[in-house]
């Protein structure tokens, strides 16, 4: 499998000085495989753009452009990018998209549609000229074409939120964000009126529980590209309940799981390439000696062999 990095940033494209090096674009990340050279495309963050102009320009003269998109969930700044992808206006073009339900009860087909409504874009869904068709999952395990297995988690995250596991050929490649540490949710401290020995306890172990099985979902993955848009101490300064990790959480669990590599995902928008460059050889310093586990920073264009 090739892992090429088109979005690499959470909440909000950050274009300017102080992102050129790691990049501004939302999520996207594309997989390629097999001898058929299959297209994956994990959500359609603003980086999708780019994605869509290098297939028509380098493919499309080859063949129709043949993808399926796993979105994670709906949030903006993983959905952004689909009316800009150039593909879903080209006649002969297949795209499978697949995501989680929701709680609202909407179909991934109306919520990605209402952002082709001439109250956001002047191109409706229904002029779309390629064969789309939408999925809905939930938490399960399926064969593409070619021997691509599929599984996906829900994590923790304020909507329903989908991690992907792609095994291929002996190989792995998981998603892991956005998501949170699962937490205690009783009160664990004495002082607190709410406070209850016998509930703190046990919110403390069903937490660890949900960690781990989250842990069991991506055991021995070669390439585990997880959430990190804090640092610990950002993290329990105020951000505590917004849906992310720190980095300290992704490399602990990776280790603890067993992991080759752990990418870095889904930067705050307000990190600078001089932060995550510091922060990258600040956490390798941390680990040498404790941990096999090798620390990756994910980057815009960035293209890595699995
Ligand atoms: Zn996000
Ligand atoms: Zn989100």
């Amino acid at each position: 499998m090739v892992v090429e990095f088109w979005g690499v940033r959470g909440s909000i494209p950050s274009p300017g000085p102080d992102t050129v090096e790691y990049g501004g674009n939302t999520s996207c990340i594309a997989i390629r495989y097999g001898e058929h050279n299959g297209l994956i495309v994990v959500d359609a963050g603003t980086g999708i753009k780019r994605l869509g102009d290098h297939l028509v320009a380098q493919e499309l003269p080859h063949g129709a452009i043949r993808a399926r998109l796993f979105l994670t969930h709906t949030h903006w700044d993983h959905i952004m990018g689909f009316p800009f992808f150039t593909p879903i206006f080209i006649p002969g073009s297949e795209i499978d998209v697949y995501g989680p339900v929701t709680h609202e009860q909407e179909t991934i087909e109306q919520i990605i549609g209402l952002q082709l409504s001439y109250r956001y874009f002047p191109v409706r869904q229904t002029e779309l000229a390629a064969t789309i068709r939408y999925h809905e999952l939930k938490e399960q395990s399926f064969e593409l074409p070619d021997g691509m297995r599929v599984t996906t988690k829900f994590l923790n995250h304020p909507v329903l939120c989908l991690g992907y596991r792609f095994d291929y050929n002996g190989k792995s490649v998981t998603t892991v964000y956005d998501n949170e540490p699962f937490r205690n949710l009783f009160p664990v401290d004495p002082h607190d009126p709410d406070y209850d020995p016998a509930l703190a306890e046990e919110g403390e172990e069903a937490a660890e529980e949900q960690n781990e099985q989250l842990r069991e979902f991506y055991r021995g993955s070669d390439l585990l590209i997880h959430d990190s848009q804090y640092t610990l101490q950002e993290y329990l300064k105020n951000r505590i309940g917004w849906g992310h990790s720190p980095f300290e959480f992704a490399i602990n669990s990776a280790h603890k799981a067993e992991v080759d590599s752990l990418v870095f995902f889904h930067h705050d928008p307000l990190r600078s390439d001089q932060e995550l460059r510091d922060l990258l050889d600040g956490y390798r310093a941390m680990i040498k000696g404790k941990t096999l586990v090798k620390l990756i920073v994910a980057q815009e264009q960035d293209r890595l062999t699995v």
